[in-house]
Parts: C-alpha cells; sequence; structure tokens
C-alpha cells in the first residue's frame, strides 16, 4: 500500500510526530510512505517536475531489523529541503547537502526524512486553506495526482474543516475515477485498481474544539505556551499591584482559557459556553475581584477566550473588560493578547506521544479498511486510541457550533459532556 500524509488549516504542534509516526509505522508495516506538501493544495498541484537524478538515494539508511527489505523502506530522497519550494516560493538556491521540492508537493519519503521531527514545531510539509479543493475540479485533480503516483491511502491530519474535506473526498471518490477514466485521463485498469479510497482523520488543532474525542493535537502545548506567559505576567502583575486582561485563542470553545485559568491562577475567566448574562457580568466580576483585592492579592488576572460573548451574544472583548476594571475598580489595567505565540514552538510531551499514538493507530486503521467501512477519525476517550465514524465526529462539532450561535448553551454543553447540568 502506497499512504500519503498531508497537514492542513490551521498548524498545531505536534503535526510533524504525526507525520513522523505514520512514515515510520507505515513502512514498518511494508508500506512505501509519502507526504504531501502544503495540505489539500499540495494534492491539486501534484508533481509538474521529476525528482532529478541525483535526488534518487537509495542506500537503506538506519533501517530497524524487522523492516522489510523489498526497497519501500529505502531512504529515496534524504534531506530534502522541505522548507523550501512553497507556495510562495520558487524553490531556487539549493543549500548545501539539501535537494530541492520545486514543483514536487507529493514527495515520497524514508526513515531518516522524519528523523527527530517529534521535536519540531508546526508542520514541515508545510499547510495551506485551499480554495482550489473544495470545488469538483480541484477534488478531479487532486484524485488524478494521486493515482498518478500510486496513492492509494491518504492520512489528513486537520481540525473540523480539513476533515469535512477528507469526507467528502472519500464520498464524491468513486465518480472521480469515472470521470477520470471516462475522459481518457487513466485506463480502466487503474480505474479498477483505484476504486476505492482509503482515507482517515487525525484532528490537529489547538482549539481542542472537536467533539467526540477528549484532546486534540496541539491542545497541550498551547496550553503550555499560555501557562507560560500568565507565569510570565504574574510577576511584573504582581510588582506594580496591577490587573492583566489576557485575550486567548480557542474560537467555539473555552477549553484553552478555563484550563489556562485554573493552571495560571485567574481571577475570572470567560468562555463561550457558559455567557454571563450582558446586564450582569460588569458587577460579577468587580464583585469578585474586588474581594480577591479586599483579602490582600496584588494582581489581577482575567482571561478572555477570543469567543467568549455574553448571553445576547455580544461578543465580550479584553479592551472592554479592561475599561471596567480600569474605570469601576481604579485598577492600573494592561491588556496582552497573546497571539500566534500560543501556536507555535516545540512540542510539549503529550503533543509527540498522543501523535505517536494516534499515527500508529491510522496506519492500522488503512490497512483493515474494507470498500465498505466509514472512514475513522483516530480520538482518545479516557486516555484510550479510539476510531470513530469521521462524518459523526464532524456533524458534532459542527452542531456544538450551531447551537452556540442559537443561544441554546445547554444543548451546546450536552454534546461535549452529556452528563451537563446547568
Ligand atoms: P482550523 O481548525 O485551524 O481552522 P480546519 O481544518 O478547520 O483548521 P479549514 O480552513 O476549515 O481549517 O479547512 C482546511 C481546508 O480543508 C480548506 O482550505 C479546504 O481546502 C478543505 N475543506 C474544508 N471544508 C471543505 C469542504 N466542505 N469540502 C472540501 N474541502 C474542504
Amino acid at each position: 500500500m502506497k499512504i500519503a500524509v498531508l497537514t492542513s488549516g490551521g498548524d498545531s504542534a505536534g503535526m510533524n510526530a504525526v507525520v513522523r509516526a505514520v512514515v515510520k509505522v507505515g513502512i514498518l508495516k511494508g508500506c512505501e510512505a509519502w507526504v504531501v506538501r502544503e495540505g489539500y493544495e499540495g494534492l491539486v498541484r501534484g508533481n509538474t517536475e521529476a525528482l532529478s537524478e541525483q535526488a534518487i538515494d537509495d542506500e537503506p539508511i538506519n533501517l530497524p531489523d524487522n523492516a522489510s527489505t523489498d526497497g519501500s523502506n529505502f531512504n529515496l530522497i534524504h534531506n530534502l529541503r522541505f522548507g523550501d519550494g512553497d507556495l510562495l516560493k520558487d524553490g531556487t538556491g539549493d543549500h548545501p547537502g539539501t535537494r530541492s521540492l520545486k514543483g514536487r508537493y507529493i514527495v515520497r519519503v524514508g526513515f531518516d526524512d522524519v528523523r527527530g521531527w517529534f521535536a519540531e514545531g508546526g508542520t514541515l510539509i508545510g499547510t495551506a486553506r485551499s480554495k482550489t479543493f473544495r470545488t469538483a475540479e480541484g477534488r478531479l485533480q487532486a484524485a488524478y495526482n494521486m493515482i498518478k503516483e500510486g496513492i492509494d491511502a491518504l492520512v489528513v491530519c486537520g481540525g473540523d474543516g480539513s476533515l469535512t474535506g477528507a469526507d467528502v473526498f472519500r464520498a464524491e471518490w468513486p465518480k472521480l475515477i469515472e470521470s477520470l477514466q471516462s475522459e481518457g485521463r487513466i485506463t480502466a485498469e487503474k480505474a479498477k485498481l483505484h476504486a476505492h479510497l482509503r482515507i482517515v482523520g487525525l484532528v490537529g488543532s489547538i482549539d481542542n474544539d472537536m467533539s467526540m474525542t477528549d484532546l486534540t493535537i496541539g491542545a497541550p502545548t498551547a496550553l503550555h505556551r499560555i501557562c507560560e506567559a500568565i507565569d510570565n505576567i504574574n510577576s511584573t502583575a504582581s510588582s506594580h499591584s496591577r490587573a492583566f486582561v489576557l485575550e486567548v485563542m480557542g474560537r467555539h470553545c473555552g477549553w484553552l482559557a478555563l484550563l489556562a485559568g485554573v493552571s495560571g491562577g485567574a481571577d475570572f475567566i470567560f468562555i463561550p459556553e457558559r455567557p454571563p448574562t450582558s446586564e450582569s457580568w460588569e458587577d460579577e466580576m468587580c464583585d469578585c475581584i474586588h474581594r480577591h483585592r479586599e483579602v490582600g492579592k496584588r494582581k489581577t488576572i482575567v482571561i478572555v477566550s477570543e469567543g467568549a460573548i455574553d448571553r445576547n451574544l455580544n461578543p465580550i472583548k479584553a479592551d472592554h473588560v479592561k475599561d471596567v476594571l480600569t474605570e469601576r475598580l481604579g485598577l492600573d489595567t494592561r491588556v496582552t493578547t497573546l497571539g500566534h505565540t500560543q501556536r507555535g514552538g516545540r512540542p510539549c510531551a503529550y503533543d509527540r506521544v498522543l501523535p505517536t499514538l494516534q499515527g500508529m493507530e491510522a496506519v492500522e486503521a488503512l490497512l483493515e479498511a474494507t470498500p465498505t467501512s466509514p472512514s475513522y477519525m483516530i480520538g482518545i476517550r479516557e486516555n484510550k486510541i479510539t476510531r470513530v465514524p469521521l462524518m459523526e465526529a464532524v456533524e458534532m462539532t459542527r452542531a456544538v457550533s450551531s447551537a452556540i450561535e442559537a443561544k441554546d448553551f445547554e444543548k451546546a454543553m450536552s454534546f461535549r459532556d452529556p452528563e451537563f447540568k446547568e
């Protein structure tokens, strides 16, 4: 089997560990491992240029004893420059010891190509939001490019959008094959060989906003980053007896804000899932902080999730919270928006372990897939790696967002936590 892995949507720590695990386990199981650069955009663009002769290196390097030696494990393209030749640059100007990937988005890789990747932040194979893949023509071209390289299985690591894309692609696959054959772009033999697409999704998202899994890849690292930032702010806030309002990421999901608040000792936290009434939140917050100050606290930390709203769906913004603290409590208040520092940097240990276990499970799921089995999303529930039907998880995630938009907060929470009672 030829397995390709891609990362899509917003980047998150741990995506490289996913690629590493899929490549290594795939090879150990006797498959060929491929990566697709720049997310779905790379599938659509495919390979317009052949690898130069010198890029082919048939020396097997550091293969484990139990790896098969039929050629599928050979480290074909060691030292390719994954960082260059991206969507904006033309990939020219080789560095010593590296080889250009110009014009090649679907690339076969070997064991050594992914060595040490678990410790790298972001995604080394690139990610993108691809408009073209949202169109039927884009997906037709993507299917063609995959078949051209002989890829028959795909691992997608991304957020709910990327996993929706994966599901759409798989559902449409028979139609795409039919079109490619009727247009004479692939032979009947190839059409038969690629009649079914095996696809599996892994959730890479710092927001931890996916239903049917307890944790998404990248969320623990983002939480660490926020926690470190609060620690830094705590010391200066305490020195000057100041208040700080921190805006953190998370979109519709308050997980990052809530856990950062708990681990950093925040005084007040705003999350989308528990919106306060627009009439009461200012009083509530000021009473709480006033109490804390009265018992001698020299600093104040308020965390505002980027998706925080009140019960009338008015956004609660950090600047407004700051004004309330300044005007009503007379506190010297500053706003800190952590922004992209939450996304980047080295993955924490758990964002190496989780993608490794889930990457292994993804390869197993692909090997066991049948034409009638659903596409799976690999998750984790109560500390066990799980497989759940991909579309069910995506639909439930969408249902949470819709319930929040429709002000049905109890329903939204019941999707996340079936035992929730307000
Ligand atoms: P993040 O959580 O960081 O936003 P995401 O995976 O949800 O990540 P999106 O921008 O929603 O990010 O989706 C990533 C890509 O997935 C899109 O650019 C598009 O190429 C593909 N995609 C999303 N939805 C669909 C769809 N309905 N049909 C086809 N492709 C889609």
